[in-house]
């Protein structure tokens, strides 16, 4: 099994649910975001248009961020996602300029919370434990989610039907139908990462990168 991620990018219309869903499934801290999406825009007027950039940790096949790290704590999983092991993890960052992407992001003391301790609401003390001071956090495709069979929060909260997801090793998978049809990119193979998030191009902008 391979889990990978195609984006449409003629289907996106920039509304954020993803990111939104993404904070509210995960909990990550202010400043955080696992999941983004980026406006760009294009052309001057009448001619002028906005790229909507879809962005999240690309599970790359030969993720810079594992080879670089000491403790073995990022690894490739069977699944092909990379995952920390947080108890792994001790926290000295070398993965976090390692990722060409910006996926991966320190939590520190000084990292900041949406609630006062003691004053959590059931779920924020649940999802708290994600964030230790002193590891790395980074999207998961919402490894709690796909346990209980559900699709990840960014998948089941796209309005525009523009995330697919699934499993790339198997031929009959609606993403791997889609990556024969469309022939979607990756991002540029920084360091040789391989990405496993795709993108399939709005023909009538020219992508910002
Ligand atoms: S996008 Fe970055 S954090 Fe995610 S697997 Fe690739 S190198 Fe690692
Ligand atoms: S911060 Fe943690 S996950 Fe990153 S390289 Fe160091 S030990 Fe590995
Ligand atoms: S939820 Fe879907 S349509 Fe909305 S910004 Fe995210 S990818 Fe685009």
């Amino acid at each position: 099994m391979k889990l990978g991620l195609i984006i449409d990018k003629r289907r996106c219309y920039g509304c954020q649910a993803c990111t939104v869903s993404c904070k509210a499934e995960n909990g990550t801290p202010p400043g955080v975001f696992w999941c983004k999406t980026y406006l760009h825009e294009h052309g001057t007027y009448p001619n002028a248009f906005i790229e909507y950039e879809a962005r999240i940790c690309n599970h790359c096949d030969n993720a810079p961020c594992v080879k670089v790290c000491p403790t073995g704590a990022s690894m490739k999983m069977d699944d092909g996602t990379v995952q920390i092991d947080l108890n792994k993890c001790i926290g000295c960052e070398a993965c976090v300029p390692a990722c060409p992407y910006g996926s991966r992001y320190p939590i520190k003391e000084s990292t900041p919370t949406y609630w006062e301790t003691g004053k959590q609401t059931e779920w924020e003390k649940a999802v708290q434990p994600r964030f230790k001071v002193g590891t790395v956090s980074k999207c998961t495709f919402c490894v709690d989610r796909r346990r209980r069979g559900l699709l990840p929060a960014c998948v089941q909260t796209c309005a525009g039907g523009a995330r697919i997801f699934g499993d790339l090793d198997d031929p009959n998978s609606q993403i791997s139908i889609l990556m024969r049809e469309e022939n979607p990119k990756p991002l540029p193979s920084k360091f040789g990462a391989k990405p496993n998030v795709f993108y399939i191009e709005d023909e009538k902008i020219k992508p910002h990168r």
